[in-house]
């Protein structure tokens, strides 16, 4: 099936949607991106996602082309038209085309490109990494220094998973100054003594919208939180680890480095958060 996605307004069969050459995140890595899962045909967070896109907008000083209104029903017309059940929605605002290649930003009147597209994940909340859990090895975090900024310069995490995967892995955990900061698409947690324990916001990570909506869980279900940096050490000898992100909801992390957390399988405090997020979030879901 061709896939129908959304440019600008337009809803285009994949293969007929053309930006151009010189649109700014094409040159120069300058757009912002979302990715919102679809649960039954339903949009998950989406108001913590349209929150988090306003505010890397800002932080750019990128106009936002849709309100939140325009992009509920836009996602929604693309789950219906390429009979999303299980999956997910990329969304991307880039600076749009200047008709030109130049640093400095260009006219008010160069409008931004807005790039909407699904990807079909049948069983998304049945991934088999959910019950083995995931094996990661900590790299050097090398990326700029406005990790809260949900731009498109995604090189540096692609290399950081690329070698994860050399290492016959699955992911890899960046650590900067001796403190892991995330996951390369993921906020990175452990559990000790029941404490969840997980790095405190700022600019060196990503403002999870899974993040938020799971501690909020963990505080409504009494759960104990601490939001601090950790060392992998420290990670190595916890109890147990997980991860987060919009399409791993919450995933469990069984080996670090190379040393198995506990006995190795998936922690109690993971499987509840995950079971529980699913569970809200499903039925908060529009
Ligand atoms: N950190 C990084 C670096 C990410 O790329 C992501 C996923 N985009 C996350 C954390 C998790 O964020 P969210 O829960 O909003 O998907």
């Amino acid at each position: 099936m061709t896939r129908t996605v959304y440019l600008n307004g337009e809803y285009l069969p994949e293969t007929e949607a053309k930006v151009s050459i010189f649109d700014r995140a094409f040159l120069m890595g300058d757009g912002v991106y979302e990715v919102v899962s679809v649960l039954d045909g339903k949009l998950l967070d989406f108001d913590g996602h349209m929150a988090r896109l306003q505010r890397s907008l800002d932080a750019l000083a990128m106009k936002n082309p849709l309100d939140t209104a325009g992009y509920l029903a836009a996602q929604r017309e693309l789950v219906a038209r390429n009979d999303i059940g299980d999956g997910l929605i990329y969304l991307q605002v880039s600076r749009g085309n200047p008709g030109d290649r130049d640093f400095v930003f260009p006219p008010a009147e160069v409008q931004p490109t807005l790039v909407m597209f699904t990807q079909s994940k049948p069983g998304l909340a049945d991934s088999p990494t959910a019950k083995t859990g995931l094996r990661v090895i900590s790299v050097q975090d090398l990326r700029w220094h406005r990790r809260d900024i949900k731009t498109v310069q995604l090189l540096y995490p692609s290399l950081a998973k690329m070698e994860a995967k050399a290492a016959g892995v699955d992911d890899a955990w960046l650590v900067e100054d001796g403190k892991v900061t995330e996951g390369t698409s993921n906020n990175a947690y452990i559990v000790k003594d029941g404490k969840i324990i997980t790095r405190e916001l700022s600019h060196d990570i990503l403002h999870g919208i899974t993040r938020a909506a799971v501690l909020r869980f963990a505080h409504e279900a009494q759960m104990s939180v601490e939001e601090r940096s950790f060392t992998i050490q420290e990670a190595q000898q916890a109890d147990e680890a997980f991860i987060t992100s919009a399409s791993g909801f919450v995933t469990p992390v069984v080996e670090i480095d190379g040393v198995k957390l506990g006995a190795g399988t998936p922690g109690p405090v993971a499987v509840r958060l995950r079971e529980i997020y699913l569970e809200e979030s499903r039925k908060a879901a529009v």
